[in-house]
């Protein structure tokens, strides 16, 4: 047994298009101690959603090997996959993935439904959640009458009301004003800081700098001693000056 809550080896994916293969992880390898909050940068097209989608057991991997809590991912059955997606994991995306014709408190309560809660108790337990968002007066309101932070909020409400012990995130502040996407931060920090560990894809610096490391992909590989992009671009503009 390891304290990791996520070890990769040696990961590979292609997506099949027709007459060829995009290779698209080519090898990755990664490992992240339960309580971390790591962030994953690399330009668009790099592989970082279908990297975390394969982490949340949301699509499948070709060769190497995944562990999620020291058991091995290929070998659960889709029963276990889905008690693992259900119970351990939670997921927070850039276009919030609310259902439009579900209030606040439905949306929250969702994830209960499909574990069998009963509705009073799942619409109790929502509300609490969405208190603790600081949105219990929005709990009857449709995802279309609330603004773009209250949205992520109410996603991230959904995403806690399972008790995860690990939280996928992408691009989660996409969407957002940089005021806003401060905030959504603010409460990220905040639900790591209860012990929750947290992986957030992201292409802006600013919220990889308030991760604890960033792992970088570039060309289907992990750069080593993952740089922000910015410092990268800097040193090289330096080293070439006379
Ligand atoms: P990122 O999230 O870093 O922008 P993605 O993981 O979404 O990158 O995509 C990586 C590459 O794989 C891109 O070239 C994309 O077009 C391709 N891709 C993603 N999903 C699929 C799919 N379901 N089928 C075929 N190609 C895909
Ligand atoms: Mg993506």
């Amino acid at each position: 047994m390891s304290d990791s809550i996520i070890q990769v080896k040696n990961l590979h994916k292609s997506y099949d298009m027709g007459q060829s293969a995009l290779h698209v992880l080519k090898g990755i390898d990664i490992d992240i101690k339960e309580g971390e909050m790591v962030s994953i940068m690399g330009s668009s097209g790099s592989g970082k959603s279908t990297l975390l989608n394969i982490l949340g057991i949301l699509d499948n991997y070709d060769s190497g090997s995944y562990h999620l809590n020291n058991i091995l991912v290929r070998s659960m059955g889709e029963t276990e996959a889905a008690r693992f997606r259900n119970r351990y994991l939670g997921f927070i995306f850039q276009s919030f993935n609310l259902i439009s014709f579900k209030n606040a408190m439905e949306n929250v309560a969702l994830p209960l439904y499909y574990q069998g809660v009963n509705r009073k108790k799942r619409n109790q337990l929502a509300l609490e959640y969405l208190e603790r968002l600081g949105l219990l007066n929005w709990a009857n309101h449709l995802p279309s009458e609330l603004s773009g932070g209250q949205r992520q909020r109410v996603a991230i409400a959904r995403a806690l009301i399972s008790q995860p012990k690990l939280i996928l995130a992408d691009e989660p502040t996409g969407a957002l004003d940089s005021q806003t996407s401060n905030e959504v931060m603010d409460i990220l920090e905040s639900v790591n800081a209860s012990g929750i560990s947290m992986i957030i894809v992201t292409h802006e610096p600013k919220v990889a700098a308030r991760t604890h490391r960033v792992i970088r992909l570039s060309d289907g590989l992990i750069v080593p001693n993952g740089q922000p992009h910015t410092q990268e671009a800097s040193s090289i503009v330096q080293e070439t000056k006379p």
